[in-house]
């Protein structure tokens, strides 16, 4: 398989090229020049296999230039009942009789759904670093998810090491213990004194320094890195043949899935499925108040937010007012049009931070599948309150985002999966505003902020980390 960008650039990539990459050099997104297409016969040969095993017959499709051992091998270190929780890895649940299904992706070391993807990239970068002889010192600002979740991947790994900037005071006493307290020498916090733009700003100004990026060997993790986005398609094909399970049918039956959406990585993963031939009749973007998303998928106009736009929820892996891998699904819905894609995403939001598309354009988007929905704070609370009181189901703030929209969406004899992001015992606070008392947390986690913590307090000023960087590079 080779990749090209979103934006016209046409020089073919291979897999393992642009796997410790960001951008393409034109400023577009990767994206496999194919889709390969998955049959009926092939559907029914993955149905029985374990999640490591359909795991590597998914990312064999995409990856030829790593040996199939090894991948397999990979991918077997990965998804393993000692690192996610269970056998299935993904269990799907009833939600009472709702009708809706939930599909758990959040039992991973941080409890959110990105583990599914950043385990998975800590193995490949560990493996591809280690065949080149490189190293790589990982950069990236976090208010939380994320930053844990690159953590607890890359924590030990050969070759690897991670800077992480956070706000200083910030994040929930739960997410600076998560991070705060690895111990592991190749992890370093940087708590930044001022707010996440701040240290998001402090990134910005180290990549932009080119010549001190190449010096010191300074790469991301962030959403739109295609291995992460691939990671993530293998989960909606596990919980198709889990929703549909011990239904025998002529013709494959087709399902819908609700995604809480932010960045649009997880959902565009559902687009990539969908478009390898999974049947997925709809993919349902959720959003919170942030609703860049649900406003173009309403009226085909995308129009980013500033950060004074951009609202403070409860649901805050979801606060995010431009959506880094829209782009991917554009450059398809345009035909695969780099020049169109360019125009859009390149020009218009460059030059004035929106764009709609053409009526045919528009009209296209439900050959895709898509539909939205928004939800607020208070529906979150009604929406936890009240799948704890009638299913004696506690979920997180982003799974009630999704479980509020796919109720406005379910059709009858059209199984309605909802994509679980977290744990409700990371975002204790509003749990405790729904339902009046405090979420259980998985074993092991009881009384973490109590252990020692390992991380440096810095001024929001770009020389003090590089010195930082700079120092800790010889260790
Ligand atoms: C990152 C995140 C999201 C949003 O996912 P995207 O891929 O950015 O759309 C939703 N919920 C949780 C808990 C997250 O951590």
């Amino acid at each position: 398989m080779r990749y090209v960008s979103t934006r016209g650039d046409q020089t073919e990539r291979r897999f393992c090229e642009i796997l410790l990459e960001g951008l393409a050099p034109d400023g577009g997104l990767y994206l496999p020049v194919a889709y390969p297409q998955v049959d009926t016969a092939t559907l029914a040969r993955w149905r029985g296999l374990a999640y490591a095993d359909l795991a590597f017959e998914i990312l064999s499709l995409y990856i030829d230039d790593i040996p199939a051992a090894d991948l397999k091998a990979l991918v077997a270190r990965t998804y393993t009942p000692a690192v996610f929780g269970t056998e299935a890895i993904v269990p799907v649940r009833r939600l009472g009789d709702s009708g809706l299904l939930i599909e758990a992706l959040s039992n991973g070391p941080t409890l959110a759904f990105k583990d599914m993807a950043m385990q998975l990239l800590g193995h490949l970068f560990e493996y591809e670093l280690g065949r080149r002889g490189e190293q790589l010192n990982i950069l990236g600002a976090t208010s939380g998810d994320t930053g844990s979740a690159a953590e607890y991947a890359m924590r030990g790994k050969h070759g690897v090491r991670v800077f992480m900037l956070s706000p200083h005071g910030r994040m929930s006493a739960f997410q600076q213990a998560q991070m705060f307290s690895l111990q592991d020498a190749n992890i370093h916090n940087i708590a930044v004194e001022g707010v996440f733009d701040d240290a998001q700003d402090i990134v910005k100004d180290v990549s932009n320094d080119l010549a001190f990026k190449r010096q010191y060997k300074i790469g991301t993790v962030n959403s739109i890195n295609w291995a992460r986005l691939l990671a993530q398609v293998v989960y909606y094909f596990a919980g198709y043949f889990q929703a549909t399970s011990g239904r025998v049918q002529a013709t494959p039956e087709q399902v819908s899935f609700t995604v809480p959406s932010g960045n649009f990585g997880n959902v565009c993963a559902g687009h990539v499925a969908r478009m390898m031939g999974l049947p997925i009749k709809h993919l349902v973007v959720a959003t919170n108040e942030n609703d860049v998303l649900d406003e173009f998928f309403r009226t085909g106009t995308y129009r980013v937010r500033g950060s004074a736009e951009t609202h403070e929820t409860s649901s805050p892996s979801m606060d995010i007012s431009k959506a880094s891998n829209f782009e991917r699904f554009v450059f398809d819905l345009v035909g695969r049009d780099g020049a169109r894609t360019k125009a859009l995403f390149g020009d218009a939001i460059a030059r004035e931070g929106a764009f709609t598309v053409s009526p045919a354009e528009f009209s296209a988007i439900a050959g895709y599948g898509f539909q939205s929905g928004r939800s607020t704070h208070a529906d979150r609370l009604a929406t936890i309150r009240g799948t704890d009181e009638r299913f004696g189901d506690l979920i997180d703030t982003h799974t009630a985002d999704g479980v509020k929209v796919a109720a406005e969406h379910v059709e009858p004899g059209v199984p309605m999966i909802v994509l679980e992001t977290a744990l409700p015992a990371k975002f204790a606070e509003t749990i405790r505003e729904a339902v009046g008392r405090e979420p259980g947390r998985p074993a092991g986690l009881d009384g973490i902020e109590a252990l020692p913590k390992r991380f440096t307090v810095m001024k929001p000023d770009t020389a003090a980390v590089k010195a930082f960087i700079q120092a800790h590079c010889a260790d």
